[in-house]
């Protein structure tokens, strides 16, 4: 049996879910069992959102309000495929996907949700039916509905994939595949046919939102491929995901805004014993991960995701050294397996630069990344310039 999961904007209008009829359909012998995504994406989240942003509601509030579009959508798309003769039967989501209740990114249960899937799904697929339910949902031990986060439609279909040991996932949606950096930024962006599952990752770490990272963890652990296809070109070739695709030095480029670094000196505190751990147990504390670290004699720069809860932080490293913080930089990452063996990445990356104020860099000891921090609005240029140094002027 197969995991075949379709976006949201494989199911934005009726043409749309006509083409994801036609694709299941085309795999009834394959066992498929169906995830789908809200309407066109995000539409009742965003609106849990707003009025969470808004104060108007609750964690528990935002799961219960965005679970409705999921659930629509589901509901309409096996009613679709039924109308175009395929045997679907839709299930409620939520009594499959057992959670927590940390509301708005609840961690799954693994084992009840095996359970479940041998239950519910798995007689289903047996009788020929096509089970269809929505991503993104579930629900805690005590009945109350969640959702997984960002991401969460993935996260579904690889969880899916893991309970029932499924042969493959499928997410269906509007590109190709994994490119070798995304098409609305970069215009000569390339399918990358098969890719390695830690690259995957780190390129959906770092910005290449085609697919969430988590997506990929409970597939992995079982070595279940995971495929991405666009479902307005069924016979297209996609992107296979696996442990073992061949290591190349660079696969793609990814790219995402909104950083902000944080900058700690200490003229006489680095060398001191124990600076670093200090300065990492205040960011502990203060629950922000940090990304890229970059250190010189004299100081340690760290980059967050989160801009929110910096005051306190602030705050505490003060009493470490000078702290300055630096708002609207842009994280871009070169990222390929063999990136660090290969003699040639690095001159290829530094005279892409040319001209461009780099804040920080790191290559990654495992050799996966090498990251840059620009300015925000150079995001884009300096994507773009990689992407023509690595894949257009380089390694044709
Ligand atoms: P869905 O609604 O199907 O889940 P998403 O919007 O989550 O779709 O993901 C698809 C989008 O990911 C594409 O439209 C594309 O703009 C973006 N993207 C970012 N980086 C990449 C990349 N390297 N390869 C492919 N798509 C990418
Ligand atoms: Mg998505």
């Amino acid at each position: 049996m197969i995991v075949v999961k379709f976006g949201g904007t494989s199911v934005g209008d009726a043409e749309a879910i006509e083409r994801t009829a036609e694709i299941v359909k085309g795999r009834l012998d394959r066992q498929p069992a169906v995830i789908v995504s809200a309407l066109g994406g995000d539409e009742l989240a965003s609106l849990a959102e707003a009025l969470s942003v808004l104060g108007h509601a609750t964690p528990r509030s935002f799961d219960a309000i965005a679970a409705f579009g999921e659930q629509l959508s589901s509901h309409l798309v096996a009613a679709f495929f039924k109308l175009r003769g395929i045997p679907a039967e839709h299930l409620d989501a939520r009594d499959i996907f057992a959670t927590d209740d940390n509301f708005m990114a609840a961690e799954p249960q693994t084992d009840a949700i095996a359970e479940a899937a041998r239950d519910l799904v798995q007689p289903l697929i047996r009788e020929g039916k096509v089970p269809v339910m929505g991503g993104f949902i579930g629900r805690t031990s005590r009945g109350i509905t969640t959702t997984l986060g960002r991401g969460g439609s993935d996260y579904s279909a690889s969880l899916l994939g893991a309970a029932l040991h499924a042969e493959a996932i499928e997410i269906w949606t509007d590109v190709d595949g994994m490119l070798t950096a995304d098409p609305r930024v970069v215009k000569g962006s390339r399918l990358i046919e098969q890719i390695r599952f830690d690259e995957a990752s780190e390129l959906a770490t770092f910005g290449a939102k085609v697919l969430h990272p988590n997506t990929i963890a409970p597939a992995v652990r079982l070595g279940i491929p995971v495929y991405i296809y666009n479902s307005r070109k069924p016979n297209g070739k996609g992107t296979r995901i696996t442990f073992d695709a061949p290591r190349r030095a660079v696969s793609a480029i990814a790219g995402k805004g909104g950083i902000t670094v944080v900058k700690v000196g200490a003229a006489k505190m680095l060398f001191a014993r124990g600076f670093l751990r200090r300065v990492f147990e205040i960011f502990e504390k203060n629950g922000i991960s940090v990304d890229v670290v970059a250190t010189s004699e004299v100081s340690v720069s760290v980059t967050v995701d989160e801009p929110s809860g910096l005051e306190s932080l602030v705050v505490e490293l003060s009493q470490l050294g000078d702290v300055s913080v630096e708002r609207d930089r842009a994280i871009v990452a070169v990222v390929g397996a063999a990136i660090s063996e290969d003699t040639a990445s690095m001159g290829r990356a530094i005279g892409a630069l040319d001209g461009i104020k780099v804040h920080m860099m790191s290559l990654s000891a495992t050799g996966i990344n090498l990251t840059m921090i620009v300015d925000g609005d150079q995001l884009n240029q300096v994507m773009e310039r990689l992407h023509d140094a690595f894949f257009t002027r380089g390694s044709k």
